[in-house]
């Protein structure tokens, strides 16, 4: 079996101590590929950096909107030549977040356009973050969509309702799914996840955040994925092993 975590933060420092171990316990638990995304530009590199020396890991590059306080175009540049390091797959993280206050919508909005544009001129998908800003997102989005590759990407970390998953599928999106998918309190999210197309979703940990119960609450790490797809595999009536191919099959098409 091969898993495939399609977004953790293997940078953050919440990993400083054993990210060896992580690692390893990832392949040890049939995680195969580890995608790390870019929040900013130091977070970036750092995410470059670990690619070129894990053979498993691979990274996006990108800002996130909680990090585009004061955004520059020199961000961009600075950013903008890691594309070519060899193991860069997507932009990202990058979107909008209306629910924190880190940066002015303003910020944010001109944060993405500038991911957005970099994206088309790589063409390279993007891994987008959304939180309360659903329509001002798949407006952007839409927009984008022509100059985007195909699939243009991932609506990563899925917490909405069904239409926004819906017009995400629209446009060719990938649905990402995380932890939450098995918190006790999740049944609208199941829902949301059970409609989506298994050949439409990509699972992924969020690590260090969103630990998937039993760990909810604890650093959340690649190897838990599995947990993800097995409760995937629940809602869709189908094995673990079904989940894992084509949830592979997906994010390699995305990302390969
Ligand atoms: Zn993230």
């Amino acid at each position: 079996m091969r898993l495939i975590d399609t977004h953790c933060h293997l940078n953050y420092d919440a990993y400083d101590a054993d990210r060896a171990e992580v690692i390893a316990r990832a392949e040890a638990a049939d995680v195969w590929r580890i995608v790390v995304p870019g929040t900013d530009v130091p977070g970036s590199r750092e995410a470059v950096a670990l690619a070129a020396a894990h053979d498993g890991v691979f990274a996006a590059v990108g800002i996130h909107p909680n990090s585009s306080a004061g955004f520059t175009e020199d961000w961009i540049e600075a950013i903008a030549p890691l594309v070519h390091s060899g193991k860069v797959v997507a932009i990202g993280e990058i979107g909008l977040d209306y629910y924190r206050d880190h940066a002015t919508k303003a910020d944010q909005h001109r944060a993405l356009e500038a991911c957005l544009a970099l994206a088309a001129a790589m063409q390279l998908p993007v891994i987008i973050h959304n939180r309360d800003a659903s329509d001002d997102l798949l407006d952007a989005l839409a927009r984008w969509r022509p100059k985007l590759p195909d699939p243009p990407g991932v609506l990563h970390s899925f917490s909405e309702r069904w239409e926004v998953a819906q017009r995400g599928l629209d446009l060719d999106f990938y649905i990402g799914f995380t932890g939450p998918l098995t918190f006790k309190n999740a049944d609208d999210l199941r829902t949301v996840a059970a409609r989506v197309p298994l050949d439409r979703i990509l699972i992924e940990t969020d690590g260090p955040f969103l630990a998937p119960h039993p760990h909810r609450g604890k650093r959340n790490e690649p190897a838990y994925v599995r947990l993800v797809a097995d409760r995937l595999a629940a809602l869709h009536l189908t094995t673990l092993e079904a989940v894992a191919e084509q949830t592979t099959l997906n994010a390699c098409a995305l990302f390969c």
